[in-house]
Order: C-alpha cells, then sequence, then structure tokens
C-alpha cells in the first residue's frame, strides 16, 4: 500500500494510527503518518521526514513514527581526563540549542589542559529497582524484611538468571507501616540498565511473594527513584556515582578564566552551596544539567534521566593560592549498549568518545563516557563561575547566544 493510501484509510477510520506497520515497511508507515498527519493540522512536515536512520531500527525506540527530530551538535575538547578506563585526551559531541553552552564548556576544557589535567573516577555503579509490596501490617513486614535481608544470595540467583551481564549488588528494605519497598541495586555493566534491573527484579519478586506474607503492589515503587527528582538518589547514588577533579594554578585561572581561585570559590560558596541549600535544591551545582543534557541526547541516554543527573555537588578551595575544584555526580545513568545508543548518530557521537558497544573488561566503556561527562561538566563549572565571578555573564550571552 502507499503512503497516501494508508493515510485515507487513517483518515477514514478503518485504520487506527498504530497499526501502519502491520500493512508497510515502517518507513512507508511513518511517511503515511505524516500525510495525515500534515493534513489534519494543516501543517508542513519535510523536514521531520528529513531524517538519516533506518525506521525499522528505530521501531524498539518509538512508536507512532512520523521522523526525526534533529538537534544541531557540536564538539568539545580535547577533555584532557585521566579515568579509570584508560581514557585518554578525548572528545565529546552534545547536541543542545543554547548558544554559548558549548564555547562555554570548551573554555572550561582549555584551561584544565593549560592546568595539566583533570581526573575522573567512577565510584560506584548500582543501577536500582525497589518493588513495593503489601504485607498487611508492621509485623508482617517485619517478617518480609528479615527474609529479604536472610534470603539475599537466592534473589541474586534468580535475579542474574534473567540476564547474562547484570549482577545483584544488594537488595534494601525500607518499610513504611505496611509497605515495604525492596531497592534491588544492580551492576549493569555497559548498559544503563533500566529495562535490564526491571525484568531482573519482576523474577526476584516472584521469590518474595512465595516465600512471605508480601503481595507485590508495584515493580517500581518510587524509591528506586526513576526520573524524579529524590534525595535517595543523591546520597546513595543510582547509575554511576563519578567524581572529577582539577588542581588549576593561580595564573592559569587568572588568564583563562579572568578571575581569581578566591573570586571563584567564593561566587562556588555562596552560589553553589548557600544559595542551592536556601532553594531546598538536591544539586549544589551551576549548570551540570546543561553538559549533561547536550551529551545524553548526542549519545543516545535516556533524556529523562537528566533528572538524576543534576543531583550533583561542585567543590571550589584555594590550596596555597592555586584553584582546586571538583564535581561529583550521585546518580548518572549512562550506557554504550542498548536504549538509544544504537541509532546512527548516537553511535557515531560514542564512537568520537571511543566508548561505543560493550567495553573489555564489560562496564569499562560506561564507565569511560560517565567520566567524560563528568569532566565536562566540570568543565561547565569552571567556565560559568568564572564568568560570574568576572561579572561577563550577561555579555557572553549577549555575543554568543543571540
Ligand atoms: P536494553 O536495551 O533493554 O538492554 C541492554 C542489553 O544489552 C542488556 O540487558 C544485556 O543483555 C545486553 N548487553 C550486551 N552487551 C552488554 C554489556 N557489555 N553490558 C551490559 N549489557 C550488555 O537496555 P537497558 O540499559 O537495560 O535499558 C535502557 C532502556 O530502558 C532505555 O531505552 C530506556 O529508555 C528504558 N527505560 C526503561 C525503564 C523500565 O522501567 N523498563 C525505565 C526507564 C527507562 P543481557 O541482560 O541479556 O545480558
Amino acid at each position: 500500500m502507499t503512503p497516501e493510501e494508508l493515510a485515507d484509510r487513517v483518515r477514514d477510520g478503518e485504520l487506527r494510527i498504530h497499526e501502519l506497520e502491520e500493512h508497510a515497511p515502517a518507513d512507508v508507515a511513518a511517511e503515511a503518518r505524516r500525510l495525515f498527519v500534515a493534513s489534519e493540522t494543516g501543517t508542513d512536515l519535510d523536514t521531520i521526514g528529513d531524517y538519516a536512520f533506518e525506521a525499522a531500527d528505530a521501531e524498539p525506540n518509538i512508536e507512532n513514527m512520523i521522523g526525526g527530530a534533529q538537534l544541531p551538535m557540536g564538539i568539545v575538547g580535547p577533555i584532557p581526563v585521566d579515568g579509570t578506563a584508560d581514557a585518554e585526551t578525548t572528545y565529546l559531541p552534545l547536541a543542545t540549542t543554547e548558544g554559548a553552552l558549548l564555547a562555554s564548556i570548551n573554555r572550561g576544557c582549555a584551561t584544565m589542559r593549560a592546568a595539566g589535567g583533570a581526573s575522573a573516577r567512577v565510584l560506584k555503579n548500582a543501577m536500582t529497582r525497589a518493588p513495593v509490596f503489601r504485607t498487611g501490617d508492621v509485623v508482617g513486614a517485619s517478617e518480609t524484611v528479615s527474609w529479604i535481608r536472610a534470603n539475599e544470595s537466592r534473589l541474586a540467583e534468580v535475579a542474574e538468571s534473567t540476564t547474562s551481564h547484570g549482577e545483584l549488588r544488594g537488595v534494601t528494605p525500607y518499610v513504611v507501616g505496611d509497605n515495604v519497598f525492596a531497592r534491588f541495586a544492580y551492576d549493569t555493566k555497559d548498559a544503563m540498565g533500566m529495562n535490564m534491573a526491571t525484568i531482573a527484579t519482576e523474577a526476584a519478586c516472584e521469590l518474595i511473594v512465595e516465600e512471605t506474607p508480601a503481595e507485590l503492589i508495584a515493580l517500581s515503587g518510587n524509591l528506586c527513584s526513576d526520573k524524579k527528582p529524590a534525595a535517595i538518589n543523591s546520597v546513595e547514588g543510582r547509575g554511576r556515582t563519578v567524581a572529577a577533579d582539577v588542581e588549576i594554578p593561580r595564573d592559569v585561572v587568572e588568564s583563562y578564566l579572568k578571575t581569581t581561585p578566591e573570586a571563584i570559590a567564593e561566587a562556588n560558596t555562596r552560589k553553589n552551596h548557600v544559595g542551592s541549600a536556601k532553594a531546598g535544591a538536591l544539586g549544589f551545582n551551576a549548570h551540570a544539567a546543561n553538559t549533561i543534557a547536550a551529551a545524553f541526547l548526542a549519545t543516545g541516554q535516556d533524556p529523562a534521566q537528566v533528572v538524576e543527573g543534576s543531583n550533583a555537588i561542585t567543590t571550589a578551595d584555594v590550596r596555597d593560592g592555586d584553584l582546586y575544584a571538583s564535581l561529583t555526580c550521585a546518580s548518572l545513568e549512562v550506557g554504550t549498549v542498548g536504549g538509544g545508543t544504537k541509532l546512527p548518530t548516537q553511535s557515531e557521537a560514542l564512537d568520537v568518545v571511543g566508548v561505543r558497544g560493550g567495553g573489555d573488561p564489560p562496564g569499562a566503556n560506561a564507565d569511560a563516557l560517565a567520566e567524560t561527562i563528568a569532566t565536562a561538566a566540570l568543565a561547565g563549572e569552571l567556565s560559568l563561575l568564572g564568568a560570574l565571578a568576572s561579572n561577563h555573564l550577561a555579555s557572553a550571552h549577549e555575543q554568543l547566544g543571540r
């Protein structure tokens, strides 16, 4: 059937919009949907239809596809990061519509290079899923928690039977009245791991339900906590917990950031710590989400997880007249396999970082990606703090972003 015929059948109510792939290849179905939507809304969708990947390849990633959303993508770097995964001097593609962002991050990267480079380390890798159970009363809750604590190795055996990569690292029970939440934490290697953790946890839940008074109410009980601002992720971590730091000589701060270590440290304390505390924020940073969101879009991460990604704390201290700065992301959820990482532009972007696909050993690529993003985010912090400390922020945006 042609796209025109399919669009007519949708218009006549003979086919529903999500049924088109049953009658035509995915790219034809997408074109038919565009024709239908364009005629219904009086719009022109030519640009949305001008995408550079196979519609069939995107089927696991999207329903009701009409085309592709395109964003400008730029590059920052070299990012001089010495990480656990042998990351060398590397570049990071970023997709954004915020003018001045890449220029700012790049200024931070140049500052780090002049300072001799930054370090970054993944400190923890634990993707979580926390089902909620009804246990009847507090006695039932207590019995369920005791059973979970005593049977962690059995839970691991069942959970890990669903995956050849994931490893259960622990189960932490929480009780509220007769509600029991079991926060399962997995090393998901190179996958961001949300599907992997969900499937593994579902299997483990069957065992809990069989052997305790608990009834499963929801496989996700929001203590996970996925795609919602939540202090538990800031404290316990989720996905990769990763830290980056750099020591910058005073003369480098002065020549590259046009200010002093003291001014940056003071701006960081008053803005990122005092201001964030007063605001009740979970992220004590200047704009880590800017770098993280742009890196997520470029490299095929789940964009909604920028929520957790922004749980980051920036520190800045004067040490012997020089500047020491760090950024710690408590919950940076990244992968180099699965999800959107398979799509062509996203795969190419991962190639640029040198982390496409599974790492050797498994997990090494996702670690390197997390370290690269954290270091680029630290570069963005340094540049923005420098701009604020030297009162250049408004003029930089005027020149570059408008
Ligand atoms: P996935 O695409 O569902 O699965 C990736 C799979 O790749 C793994 O399960 C693993 O298979 C395999 N794999 C191959 N080489 C690997 C390696 N080196 N390291 C790790 N795994 C390797 O991806 P996912 O990361 O589990 O989940 C990400 C997707 O979940 C995204 O599309 C995201 O949008 C979506 N998501 C889902 C939920 C949910 O609740 N289900 C919530 C938020 C987001 P084996 O397991 O067989 O080893």
